[in-house]
This record gives C-alpha cells, structure tokens and sequence, in this order.
C-alpha cells in the first residue's frame, strides 16, 4: 500500500509505524525522523495548528475536500521553500552539506550552494539560471 506524507506524519503520533510490518513501501519510519518533523511538516502543509493528536488530524483530512487537499500538496514546496521558513536556515544548512565538494556558486538570493546543472535553487526555487558552459 502507498501512504500519502500526511497519512505517514499522522502514523507517528499513534505509534503505528513502531512495529515491524511491513505495512507500505517505501518504509515509512523513514520518512520522517522524529514526531516533531511529522508535526511540522502537517502545519506546513495544512496551515493548521492542531497538536500530536491522530484522531484529530484524520479527521481533519477526513473532511477536506480532494480539490483543496491537491492544492496544499502544489503549494507545500513554496512554504518550505520561503526564507521566512523557521526551518529555512536547515536548508541552506543542508544545500552546503550535500553540494559543497561539488560546487562553488552561490544563489543570489538565499546565499545557498546550487551546483551549475541546476536551474533553479534547491533551497529557496529561485531561478538561478544553469551555467553557460553546460551544453544545451
Ligand atoms: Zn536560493
């Protein structure tokens, strides 16, 4: 069975991914490192501020609409990706780590690393531009 993200954040306040059973791939005990991640996450997609309560959050999703669920999904990159993020620093934190033996260029917008094949900042979305020297 595949799990939507906000099924797997859900999961961790209720204990549901603690055993071993092979309930979906991929394992959903990775998604996530913690409850507060899977916290975060939710009020990030949702916007709303409901605690580690998994009752209260199914039935929230319960009673979305699909259209307006589709719309939080499209829109859950832009949240992470605003500069105003609590957890924005992480990212750019995380950019360095993964592309700092790789390149030098820096997005002049967020002060990320963002390696040359890509176009737009890992971190924050803005439209760096690839590297002139990439072939077309
Ligand atoms: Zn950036």
């Amino acid at each position: 069975m595949q799990a939507h993200p906000h099924e797997i954040a859900i999961g961790f306040f209720d204990g549901r991914w603690n055993v071993d059973d092979g309930f979906c791939y991929p394992d959903p005990r990775n998604a996530f490192s913690s409850s507060e991640e899977a916290l975060q996450f939710l009020h990030d997609l949702t916007g709303e501020q409901i605690g580690q309560d998994a009752a209260e959050w199914e039935e929230w999703f319960a009673n979305c609409p699909p259209d307006l669920l589709r719309l939080m999904y499209d829109g859950y990159p832009m949240v992470i990706q605003s500069l105003n993020h609590p957890d924005f620093p992480k990212r750019v934190l995380a950019a360095t780590e993964r592309w700092q033996d790789t390149t030098a260029r820096i997005c002049s917008k967020c002060t990320a690393l963002c390696p040359e094949y890509r176009e737009h900042c890992w971190a924050c979305g803005f439209k760096v531009g690839r590297a002139s020297a990439m072939p077309e």
